[in-house]
């Protein structure tokens, strides 16, 4: 994260903004450097603007989309001081969160990639945060347009008679303090609910409360619906929340960034895909979705622990019963 914020504010049409792909592609280079790449240019209200896909087991038709925006917000429209809302936001929740995630995601599940039954695509969006907002917005332009473009030229990065989607989940603002995430209505309501299912089985439960607020939000997964591909977004309230105020403000920086968030989203979203799509039985994440959503069952790990343990005991036991036994023999032996 440090990174994305280290190179500027990413705003379409600027330098840093295709600093930022080309720092995106060096990470990527880093696990693989084969690991395919598409760039998908067009251009919005004459700025060029770049969304840059990865994919991961190619080799897989089913095919899972995990997602982010990359761009920062030109103005910081909700600041509290007024002469402030001129200035940049720095993306570090809204924006480089997300994107930090997708590559440690990227990094993990790439060593995973033989046991793993899907394509991956890693799929980072531009454009997502200039709309209009308190009288600020880049002229014509709407939000998530990087996204809209994408989904309107699929068809360009897939085989559509080969290659279907199984899903796409997004991840919006997932690094901040206080991370709690909320139950977004236009979600696909199972996918979100598994994912909510995994990170309280996981523990997180604050972060995935049972109760979670409710809200419409306009955001990169309604593309995809569209296309009616099932799609989660990950977000938390950003309009009133007392323990995140930072949103669309210069304050939105690495301070008020969590990296225990991070993992906490990262680690939830690993977890999806082992229980949906790995291979090997023997397999300890394996799950069998839908599990222990109502009872708190112990997991696989816990289990063989106990058995481990059980197991040792048994043979502690047994040996001294014989070790008591064979003494008792050698005193009979010593009678006779
Ligand atoms: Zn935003």
């Amino acid at each position: 994260m440090q990174d994305q914020l280290d190179i500027g504010f990413r705003i379409p049409g600027t330098p840093e903004r295709v600093n930022c792909v080309n720092y995106f592609i060096s990470k990527f280079k880093e696990i693989n450097s084969n690991f395919t790449y598409l760039l998908h240019n067009y251009t919005i209200d004459i700025i060029a603007c770049q969304n840059i896909l990865f994919k991961l087991n190619e080799n897989y038709s089913n095919i899972v989309i995990l997602g982010a925006h990359y761009d920062s917000r030109a103005k910081a429209t909700k600041d509290p001081i007024i002469a402030d809302r001129n200035n940049p936001v720095p993306g570090g929740n809204d924006g480089a969160s997300g994107c930090a995630v997708l590559i440690e995601l990227a990094k993990v599940l790439y060593t995973e990639r033989v046991n793993l039954s899907c394509q991956i695509w890693f799929l980072f969006f531009d454009a997502e945060d200039q709309g209009k907002d308190n009288a600020y917005g880049i002229d014509e332009w709407d939000w998530c347009e990087g996204s809209q473009r994408f989904v309107s030229d699929i068809n360009n990065f897939y085989n559509y008679e080969k290659e279907n989607f199984e899903c796409m989940i997004l991840l919006d603002m997932v690094g901040g303090e206080n991370l709690q995430f909320i139950n977004e209505q236009y979600s696909t309501s199972s996918l979100l609910d598994e994912l909510f299912a995994i990170g309280r089985d996981l523990g997180y439960t604050y972060q995935f409360p049972s109760n979670p607020e409710s809200a419409s939000i306009i955001d990169d997964h309604r593309a995809f619906l569209g296309e009616r591909i099932p799609s989660a977004d990950l977000i938390i309230n950003f309009w009133n929340n007392p323990d995140w105020p930072y949103h669309h403000t210069t304050e939105d920086d690495l301070s008020h960034i969590s990296s225990t968030s991070l993992e906490i989203t990262g680690k939830t979203v690993e977890q999806f895909i082992y229980n949906n799509y790995f291979n090997d039985p023997d397999n300890l994440y394996h799950g069998n979705y839908p599990w222990s959503q109502d009872i708190n069952l112990p997991n696989t790990e816990v289990i063989i622990i106990v058995i481990i343990l059980v197991a040792i005991f048994g043979i502690a036991v047994s040996m001294h019963f014989f070790a008591k036994k064979s003494s008792e023999n050698k005193s009979n032996l010593a009678i006779i």
